[in-house]
């Protein structure tokens, strides 16, 4: 209702360590599918000999690194996307002075793209890739740009991965206890476009301990019960309305 986009409103007004935790469904409006929305990849990719859990693990990127491949880069890769409403909000509010941190679950790197430069990545991203034999560091464009499944290091030859964390690989320590830092510091928590399911990134958001904790997501989540404010709506389209109350 325009009551809680106006009690959002003030909240960002009154508050200068902002930090916002956010996942998929952050770039639902970019175009970047999520993973558990009825149009997400759980749900989607039933078809394919694999779930989509097991092709983005460790041991099938070691053990099948071509149908790894296909999968990440007709899926997972979207270098055409642009940040959304939700993404240009947030890089304003650090601009502004308000907003000391975004924790995301996102690899896409939209929050960059929209001007962030305080971004979290527990997932890493799509944009850092290193070769696993020389460490060599390589941008998106030699993924995209390979012209085998499996890119390769153009100066030894190793396989080259993304620094994206797979299922079994553990979080970046010093991700995460910035990510911890931020938290317990913030004034104000928005959780958006997030199931809150994946661990242990979920459980981070136990760490905050200020004024006014904010769940913005499509659906109910585990987090409802522990929100001052609940906004079941599309976070962009929110974001959006909530920058104009605020200019
Ligand atoms: P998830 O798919 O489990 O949950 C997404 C949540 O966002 C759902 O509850 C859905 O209802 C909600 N949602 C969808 N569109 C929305 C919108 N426009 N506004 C508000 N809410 C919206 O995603 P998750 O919790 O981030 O966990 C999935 C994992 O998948 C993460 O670890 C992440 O690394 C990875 N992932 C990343 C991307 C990306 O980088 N864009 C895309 C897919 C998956």
């Amino acid at each position: 209702s325009m009551d809680s986009l106006s009690t959002l409103a003030s909240w960002i007004g009154e508050s200068s360590s902002i930090v916002f935790f956010g996942g998929a469904g952050t770039s639902t409006e970019s175009g970047i599918p999520d993973f558990r929305s009825a149009a997400g990849l759980y749900l989607t990719e039933k078809s394919s000999p694999y779930p989509p859990e097991q092709m983005l693990s460790h041991s099938f990127f070691i053990s099948k690194p071509e149908v790894f491949f296909d999968f990440y880069r007709s899926k997972m890769l979207h270098p055409g996307a642009e940040p959304n409403g939700a993404h240009k909000l947030l890089a304003r509010l650090e601009h502004e002075g308000r907003l000391s941190a975004i924790v995301t679950q996102n690899i896409d790197g939209l929050h960059q793209k929209a001007g962030s430069t305080r971004v979290l990545e527990l997932h890493g991203s799509v944009h850092r890739n290193h070769c696993m034999k020389c460490s060599r560091p390589y941008g998106l464009e030699t993924i995209l740009e390979s012209a085998e499944t499996v890119p390769h290091c153009p100066v030894c030859g190793g396989v080259i991965k993304p620094d994206v964390v797979l299922y079994e690989e553990e979080l970046d320590r010093r991700v995460l206890t910035d990510s911890i830092q931020a938290l317990s510091s913030a004034d104000l928590l928005i959780i958006g476009g997030t199931s809150l399911t994946v661990q242990p990134a979920a459980s981070l958001t136990a760490y905050f301990r200020g004024r006014h904790a904010v769940m913005l997501n499509a659906e109910p989540t585990a987090y409802d019960s522990r929100a001052d404010l609940i906004i079941t709506d599309r976070i962009g389209h929110v974001f959006e309305r909530v920058g104009e109350l605020l200019a």
